[in-house]
């Protein structure tokens, strides 16, 4: 574990106290929140998660990446499949499949019962915010679970055949195509979620970690909600970024390919420069440590590759020290934001 930082750290082997916010995909950033989760004070931490990924399919809303959340921070994902709930059954697809309906994307039975009761909710009037706490309350998540929006906002990856909207691209076609860019419908008239906000305005927020998810269509979706990206920047506490390469290679899915196929060097300092305005300091693995030394922000090295619960707490606390330690001054010492900017 090293920390290489332009600035004075201030080493530390405890989770700082305080209010945590992470912005997060859905599998790879699922990992570090559940860890954050184990290690940040109860009610103390906030998740503004990726509804990009969200669509209708067989006349039902799923937001894919909440889902996934939800799931793996109440201990209820398929740890073995790596995606959906454990202890599931198959009938409805296996039903459907037999009347020839569509069945590209594979929807479990009790996730089933998911879709379903969040779309009667939604349908009724309430907000994805309040179906998605009222459900994380129900299976005993112990964070606050934001959807970045409670507005479309739809995820559009372009490729040299057209345009695919996310599911087509990721599910579908399986990440195949070449992606020639990325836009994000509905953006800009989307309204950033109040409570995230509220969060990033609260002086008594003392990191902001932007969880190990792809960068492009996990994390880049909340940074283009409207207004989203200046409060980040404006908030007084520290920016941290763990990267999702491990040795240079995504851990899994489209990451590295992307990064390749957008022209970015498939490295540390490629995902720096993605982040590059926005992040006060960077942890990569101990296998990209030769990268740290250009990467030009304080920089943490450590294992970041989680696999087991341990894996992902004992790197959650080390981000919240790592953030603790470019702790920066209050807002009553720094009065204006850009100078902050600065003073970082
Ligand atoms: P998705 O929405 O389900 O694709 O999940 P995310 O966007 O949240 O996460 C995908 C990213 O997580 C990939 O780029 C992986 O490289 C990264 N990832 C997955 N597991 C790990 C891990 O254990 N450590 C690190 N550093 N990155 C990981």
């Amino acid at each position: 574990m090293t920390t290489i930082s332009p600035h004075p750290s201030t080493p530390a082997d405890t989770a700082p106290a305080g209010r945590v916010l992470a912005l997060c995909g859905g599998v790879g950033g699922a990992k570090l929140a559940l860890g954050l989760q184990s290690v940040v004070a109860p009610g103390q931490l906030t998740l503004a998660v990726n509804t990009g990924d969200d669509f209708e399919f067989l006349g039902l809303h799923i937001s894919p990446d909440l889902d996934t959340v939800l799931y793996t921070l109440a201990g209820l994902n398929d740890t073995a499949r790596g995606w959906g709930r454990a202890d599931e059954t198959w009938n409805f697809m296996a039903t459907l499949r037999e009347l020839g309906a569509e069945d590209w994307f594979s929807l479990g039975d009790r996730d089933l019962a998911v879709h379903l009761e969040r779309t009667r909710r939604l349908r009724a009037g309430e907000t994805l915010t309040d179906v998605m706490g009222d459900l994380a309350r129900r299976t005993g998540v112990n964070a606050r679970l934001l959807p970045m929006t409670d507005s479309p906002l739809r995820t559009v990856v372009h490729t040299p055949a057209g345009e695919l909207p996310f599911q087509h691209y990721f599910v579908k076609h399986r990440c195949e195509p070449v992606v020639t860019g990325i836009s994000f419908a509905g953006a800009s008239q989307a309204v950033a979620n109040p409570a995230l906000r509220q969060a990033l305005a609260d002086p008594g927020l003392t990191a902001i970690v932007v969880c190990p998810s792809n960068p492009f269509l996990s994390i880049d979706p909340i940074l283009s909600v409207r207004g989203l990206r200046a409060a980040l920047q404006d908030s007084m506490a520290p920016i941290v970024v763990v990267s999702p390469l491990v040795g240079g290679q995504a851990v899994k899915g489209p990451t590295a390919k992307i990064m390749g196929e957008l022209g970015l060097d498939v490295n540390s300092q490629g995902i720096a420069e993605h982040y590059a305005g926005l992040i006060d300091g960077m942890v990569i693995d101990t296998s990209d440590a030769a990268d740290a030394a250009g990467l030009g922000i304080p920089v943490h090295v450590t294992r970041t590759l989680m696999r087991s619960t341990e894996d992902k707490c004992s790197l959650a606390r080390e981000v919240l020290a790592f953030a603790a330690s470019m702790r920066l001054p209050s807002r009553t010492e720094a009065p204006g934001a850009s100078l902050c900017k600065e003073v970082r």
